[in-house]
């Protein structure tokens, strides 16, 4: 199943280039803020998941060119993050770390934009990076759970870019401006996503490629990673966990365009301005 959120704030199913209307299956769909009725029925999905099949067979279709795709989550409680789970991106970084003994950041939910938006840099005299990265989002509460379960736990998986700022601030400032976690263009479920551990992810500035890896270079696979970040806090329906992005990070400028994507799930591309 590929879930995308459209318009104004509706709920829809991508099948062969179209998307079908299901938004009656999220009760609150189109709440002003918060908008949490799509994490609630995340977090119920036994009782979404007959809801979604009805509302399938009558939804109305339109084709995905003339739909507008918003963020595929909003308000998540938290965006949970790896630091360094790729050894080559950690030779580049010039650090001597990974998850393993660095733990975990979290990001301002706030900083999550859709696959249509625009990341807007705020800073003109400082380096600022996009990394693309495997975010799995949660669909059952985690908590302590082993990595043996832990994919159980993952409701579906969409592409996320982490920009950053790069300097000697706490991550959490450099990583939560506003537009810094385009998430998008869809989530797509683990039964049609098959392994998480076997996925070629790339990232393009103005098409020229920039990162090109695989997940099963991953130090800690999403299982593992839920595993440990589970262990220090619950990880909840609607939660996204971004999984680290490999080698290959360079600095951008207003003006960039960027694409990302990922094996199953698609792609997007999205420009870089300057945030004003
Ligand atoms: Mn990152």
């Amino acid at each position: 199943m590929r879930i995308v959120r459209f318009d104004e704030g509706r709920v829809g199913l991508l099948e062969g280039g179209e998307v079908c209307d299901v938004s009656e299956a999220f009760p609150g769909h189109g709440e002003s803020w918060p908008e949490v009725h799509f994490i609630r029925a995340i977090g119920r999905w036994e009782e979404t998941l007959p809801r979604l099949e009805s509302a399938r067979s009558s939804g109305a279709r339109k084709p995905l060119e003339d739909c507008r795709l918003l963020p595929p989550v909003l308000n998540p409680s938290k965006i949970v993050a790896a630091p360094v789970n790729y050894i080559a991106h950690r030779e580049e970084m010039l650090v001597d770390y990974t998850v393993e003994n660095a733990g975990f950041f979290l990001k301002s939910p706030t900083s999550i934009v859709g696959p249509e938006d625009a990341i807007r840099l705020p800073f003109s005299d400082r380096r600022q990076d996009p990394e693309v990265e495997l975010a799995a989002i949660i669909g059952r509460k985690a908590y302590k759970v082993r990595t043996e379960d832990a994919l159980a736990h993952v409701f579906a998986y969409t592409i996320a870019i982490d920009v950053t700022v790069r300097g000697k601030e706490d991550r959490p400032y450099r990583k939560s401006f506003d537009t810094f976690t385009p998430i998008g263009p869809c989530l797509l479920t683990p039964d049609e996503l098959g392994d998480p551990q076997n996925l070629q992810l790339r990232l393009s500035v103005n098409g020229e490629l920039r990162q090109d890896a695989h997940t099963s270079d991953m130090v800690c696979g999403v299982a593992e990673l839920i595993e440990r970040a589970s262990w220090a806090f619950p990880l909840l329906p609607g939660d996204v966990l971004m999984t680290g992005t490999p080698e290959g990070v360079s600095r951008i400028y207003p003006g960039d365009r960027i694409e990302v994507e990922i094996d199953k799930i698609g792609g997007f591309s999205m420009p870089v301005e300057e945030a004003g």
